[in-house]
């Protein structure tokens, strides 16, 4: 297998000819295949919700304007197209999310992946479904957006892959798989029977965020574009340049597992090798409740009385009712002053509610222990 190379470059604002630039150089350097023959390509951003670019929640149109225009001069059909998470309308994620105006300039389709069919697919035992638009294209750029997850820690190339399961088959998929291990494997799961499609990864951090992510997080100037044709391998420099151990980010060890990528091997940038991003708001996220697994039952028990977190409405609601429409467990419900609320012993905690809110409306409150942990 050949050494897993990840691309970097700093970039301190969305300037389409320097973003045209890094991104023809990564492409012109790939020795796929696929590149010269395939006529088809599907540009896979970060739809998670109706967002401006500016709010750096999804992936902004300048990073996707500037793939477009690589693969229309090369004559392409290009098809820009994710499902957006909830039951948010996907017109109005293509309008303020700014790709509906890139649609109106270049001759490219939108496509929701929410509603174009999908194929089920089962890997070690877990069936996935998987957008049936990823096996009609023959070229699949991947763009995430860098930022902090409040449920897997980290969203980067590999959890943007979750965007290929339509609609609200997400949220029931979260409902099956409602701790944090067992989520991690499902990605896996999609990781491992979709990564063969995907021709390159890109991850948009020239803004992204931190804190309490991946909607609800801090605005963050990273300054940088990344890209690579191997996840886990850009995952992983990526993660790490933000602070992250490996172990933090629950796939990310079983991923570069099953590659048999050593962490050591990647090659960056010399000017990026061992590089820090200073000042990075990642204590939020750590999800340090991995530890419980190897505590004996009776003090497990006991440790949850002190150290517990959940999802809370605060009084920035807008009572859209998003998060009651979304919730895999049916956790959030109408109450009789008009606001919804969380029924914590019902919620499984997966986040969807804080990660689709619209306003950034739903708090995580800790316990006095959890706020200390989680620093
Ligand atoms: S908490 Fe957020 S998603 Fe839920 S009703 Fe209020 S504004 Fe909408
Ligand atoms: S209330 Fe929120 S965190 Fe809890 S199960 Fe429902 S969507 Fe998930």
């Amino acid at each position: 297998m050949k050494q897993p190379k990840v691309q970097i470059r700093a970039i301190d604002s969305y300037d389409l000819p320097i973003i045209e630039d890094a991104v023809r150089q990564w492409f012109d350097d790939l020795r796929d295949p696929k590149l010269k023959r395939s006529k088809r390509v599907l540009i896979k951003p970060n739809a998670l919700g109706a967002y401006l670019p500016e709010q750096a929640v999804t992936t902004h149109p300048i990073v996707l304007e500037a793939i477009i225009r690589y693969f229309l001069e090369q004559k392409k059909e290009v098809w820009v197209g994710d499902s957006p998470g909830g039951t948010v309308s996907v017109q109005k994620v293509w309008e303020t999310c700014g790709w509906q105006d890139l649609a109106e300039r270049y001759p490219i389709k939108l496509i929701n992946l929410s509603t174009s069919g999908y194929r089920e697919m089962k890997y070690d035992g877990i069936p996935v479904k998987i957008s049936e638009v990823l096996f009609q294209c023959g070229i699949v750029i991947n763009v995430a957006k860098y930022k902090t997850h409040s449920l897997m820690a980290f969203t980067g190339a590999l959890k943007n892959l979750y965007g290929l399961i339509p609609g609200l088959i997400k949220s029931d998929y979260h409902r099956l798989n409602p701790d944090t291990q067992s989520f991690a494997e499902l990605l896996l799961a999609l990781y491992s029977l979709s990564h063969v499609k995907i021709t390159y990864s890109i991850i948009d951090g020239i803004v992204g965020m931190d804190g309490n992510g991946p909607s609800a997080g801090k605005l963050k100037n990273f300054g940088l574009l990344m890209g690579s044709d191997n996840i886990p391998a850009l995952d992983t420099i990526a993660a790490q340049m933000m602070g992250f151990k490996i172990k933090d980010v629950p796939y990310l060890w079983g991923a570069l597992h099953k590659e048999g990528i050593l962490p050591s091997r990647i090659l960056v940038p010399h000017s990026f090798l061992n590089h820090q991003i200073p000042d990075v708001d990642i204590g939020f996220v750590k999800m340090r409740k991995e530890g419980l697994k190897y505590m004996p039952r009776t003090l497990r028990y006991a440790f949850k009385k002190v150290y517990y977190y959940y999802p809370r409405v605060s009084e920035r609601c807008v009572r859209c009712g998003v998060c009651v429409k979304s919730c895999p467990v049916q956790a959030i419900a109408w109450q009789s002053d008009g606001f919804p609320r969380v029924d914590k012993d019902k919620c499984i905690k997966c986040m969807c509610c804080h990660e689709l809110c619209p306003t950034q409306a739903i708090d995580i409150h800790k316990s006095f222990i959890a706020r200390r942990l989680m620093r």
